[in-house]
């Protein structure tokens, strides 16, 4: 890194941007920084410059406070122009601790750049040869010689420091790579620029207002522990027939365990177990496994084993089975099976389509993870059309869906905003969202908090938080986190239904 350009600080493009004050060290640096029209101070390299300066942007007028500049990789694998967003900056006095980079950190990568979240290390000189090792050692990734200093700056204001790499182990930084190197580092600079302003005008102090209940449902908790249980009883590989519930991060965290996900059995082995997931299969999906003599261990959820019984009772009453739900689901593709010749429903249109004589008995049911308003129009017009129609004494959608949505009914009329924690393939956390847009809120999916846009927060100081029945709680705590990143968050709970339903494990697990 060169440090030539130690000018006396001055201040560049004051008085405009959004509430961004940014600190940069050098010129090129403040040059990059400037370009985008945020307010920006040049500091001067080094501790004592950067600690001067500080003390004076301690004092200035804005939302937040950014520190941009260049800096040495003290690990191999960041290249010149990856940027490393602090999560912690070492110093002689110690560590401080900013707050969660998450929500920067996505935002850079969502705008092509090769961000991480790190530790940075600032020492008084330019760390360089071995010296890099050593400060690699306490856990950083990045040096500079100011970040540490500058930090008093924030004085209680969101405060991010992002630096990017122009050096790294084995290749200091000589002159001509200065000129590639150097240039990649600022290209990525000027680049995070917009993104680091929209950091700021996300940044305010935040009430989070969490639904409860939200997040496992007995359904899921007792198909998680199933895998969980044959992976500890029959060792790994252990086979599950489809995503064991609707969401990656319990596939994932499942397979690192030893499950191996398929689509089909074909996929399984001979002689192998095979676990079948929460929302239930087709009749034949298990005939084929006892044909390939396949160890079955069945953790569709007993509500929706209901649905299932329901269908085979009306059909062998000798009513047309109606099913409300969405093509192509694992939980109706299991429920069609069950009844073959089963009509599938997912609108009023669909129901005026249906080829069914008018006087014929029919049989209602819907899948569980739908929303009552949606089912109950359709419902309806299926009631409208045909004279003889007979549904299960219980509504078929279940509790967990119902008290989700009813969760986060009794919370969107109170926020600026509502994330849904949850996969795009999950119905229940889809309906969730709807629930909440239809309550007037404005609503987004989120698979976790890499998911949430910063132009979302802009003017959210209330935010609505919930899960779908298949996201981990984990999820929900790590958005609080991230959300902690743009300012304090005060959490609070509105429960509206204290659920302790708990079902029972298959007999080849207990
Ligand atoms: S959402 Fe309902 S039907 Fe689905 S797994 Fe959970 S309890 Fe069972």
């Amino acid at each position: 890194m060169t440090r030539a350009d130690a000018e006396a600080p001055v201040v560049g493009t004051a008085g405009r941007g959004s509430g961004l004050l940014v600190l940069t060290p050098l010129r090129v640096e403040a040059a990059m920084a400037g370009s985008s029209g945020a307010r920006v101070v040049r500091t001067g390299a080094g501790p004592e410059r950067a600690a001067a300066a500080a003390q004076r942007a301690s004092g200035q007028e804005a939302q937040a406070v950014a520190v941009v500049g260049v800096g040495g990789a003290l690990v191999a694998d960041l290249g010149a122009g990856d940027l490393v967003v602090a999560e912690a900056v070492d110093g002689p006095g110690g560590r401080v601790e900013l707050g969660s980079p998450r929500l920067l950190v996505a935002a850079l990568r969502r705008a092509g750049l090769a961000a991480t979240a790190g530790v940075v290390r600032s020492s008084g000189s330019v760390v360089t040869g071995g010296q890099r090792e050593q400060a690699a050692a306490t856990g950083a990734v990045v040096a500079d010689t100011e970040s540490y200093w500058l930090a008093p700056a924030a004085a209680g204001r969101p405060f991010a420091v992002v630096r990017a790499v122009v050096d790294g182990p084995g290749r200091e930084l000589r002159r001509p790579a200065v000129v590639t190197e150097g240039i990649r580092a600022l290209a990525s600079l000027r680049r995070a620029m917009p993104v680091l302003s929209s950091w700021a005008e996300a940044c305010c102090p935040r009430t989070v207002l969490l639904a409860g209940p939200r997040s496992f449902c007995a359904g899921v908790d007792r198909a998680i522990e199933i895998v969980e249980r044959v992976l500890e009883r029959f060792g790994a590989p252990v086979y599950v027939r489809r995503q064991i519930v609707h969401n990656a991060h319990v596939v994932r965290r499942l397979e690192a365990e030893g499950a191996v996900f398929v689509e089909e059995l074909d996929e399984v082995p001979d002689g192998t177990t095979v676990v079948l997931s929460a929302h239930g299969v087709a009749p034949a999906v298990k005939e084929e496994a006892g044909r390939r003599g396949l160890r079955v261990v069945d953790a569709t959820c007993p509500l929706v084993a209901k649905v299932h019984s329901e269908a085979r009772r009306f059909s062998k009453q000798g009513r047309q089975v109606v099913l409300i739900g969405h093509d192509g689901h694992d939980e109706v593709e299991g429920t069609l099976g069950e009844v073959p010749g089963t009509m599938l429903v997912g609108s009023v249109d669909d129901v005026d389509a249906l080829d069914v004589p008018l006087a014929a008995p029919v049989a209602l049911l819907n899948q569980t993870t739908l929303a009552p308003s949606d089912v109950a129009e359709v419902a309806r017009a299926v009631r409208r059309r045909f004279a003889d129609v007979v549904e299960p004494p219980v509504s078929d959608i279940c509790f967990a869906t119902e008290n989700r949505q009813q969760a986060i009914e009794a919370i969107a009329g109170d926020v600026d905003l509502v994330l849904v924690v949850g996969s795009a393939n999950s119905s229940n956390s889809q309906r969730l969202v709807e629930v909440a847009e239809r309550a007037g809120a404005q609503a987004y999916l989120v698979e976790d908090p890499d998911a949430i846009e910063l132009e979302w927060l802009k003017s959210a100081e209330v935010v609505g938080l919930t899960a779908g029945a298949s996201a981990p709680e984990q999820l929900v705590q790590e958005v609080v986190d991230a959300l902690g990143g743009l300012g304090p968050v005060d959490v609070h709970e509105r429960v509206v239904v204290d659920e302790r339903v708990r079902f029972q494990l298959p007999s080849e697990v207990r």
